[in-house]
């Protein structure tokens, strides 16, 4: 297994190059994120170790532009800051799993473990289905091209129809999925909400599976 390490504080890089070679990794170290990126795009690792703070190019920014290129290998970053935003942000742009520093080396090495086991399905960060684009970084909507502005709760239901494309998705899933257990959710709650995006959105997107659900068109 080759491991991409992107990591500027020099003795921290290198000690976890060495702790990571005597597992038996093959480990490349790059000191900012440009040569990071660089290397992510034109080596063959199957998963890269991430700073967040870099020279030059951000962790986020380094993990963004490698989704952007399609390119799926697992990432795990690593980040001073500890604040529920930063994990969020990280997660967001496209990163698969998340260490606050100062970690534990044994559970860098269970996490990095786990995502090479899970490799690198494709899992794009932007979500986009025809003309409709999501954004889960900014939580931004747009159709055509023109940018709709969605509450939190329809926001969250058509993200889960978007990850399921020509799918028919029963109302229980949506249910599940979409709103708290906790909440003394009205029965007639989804077909409310399936009729707000269908306002917002067109009516043309969302398809009434009668006795079924609902079914997320494609083109
Ligand atoms: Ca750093």
């Amino acid at each position: 297994m080759r491991l991409l390490l992107v990591e500027d504080e020099e003795r921290l890089g290198r000690a976890l190059q060495r702790g990571l070679q005597s597992e038996g990794f093959a480990v490349d170290l790059a000191g900012d994120g440009a040569s990071g990126l660089e290397l992510a795009l034109h080596g063959e690792y199957d998963a890269m170790i991430l700073d967040v703070m870099l020279p030059r190019l951000s962790g986020y920014r380094v993990v963004r532009a490698l989704r952007a290129e399609r390119n799926w290998m697992p990432v795990l970053m690593l980040s001073a800051k500890d604040g529920e935003y930063d994990q969020a942000d990280g997660l967001d742009c496209g990163a698969d799993d998340y260490l606050t520093k100062p970690f534990s080396y044994v559970v860098l090495l269970a996490r990095l473990r786990a995502l090479l086991r899970r490799g690198a399905p494709e899992r794009p960060s932007v979500l986009t289905v025809g003309t409709l684009r999501l954004d889960p970084a900014c939580h931004r909507v747009s159709r055509g091209g023109h940018e709709v502005s969605l509450t939190i709760r329809e926001y969250a239901l058509l993200e889960y129809l978007m990850r399921r494309p020509g799918e028919v998705v029963s109302k229980t899933e949506i249910l599940d999925h979409v709103w708290d257990a906790s909440l003394d959710t009205a029965p007639n709650a989804v077909e409310v909400y399936i009729g707000y995006l269908r306002r917002k959105l067109g009516r043309d997107l969302l398809e009434t599976v009668r006795g079924a659900g609902y079914r997320l068109r494609t083109p």
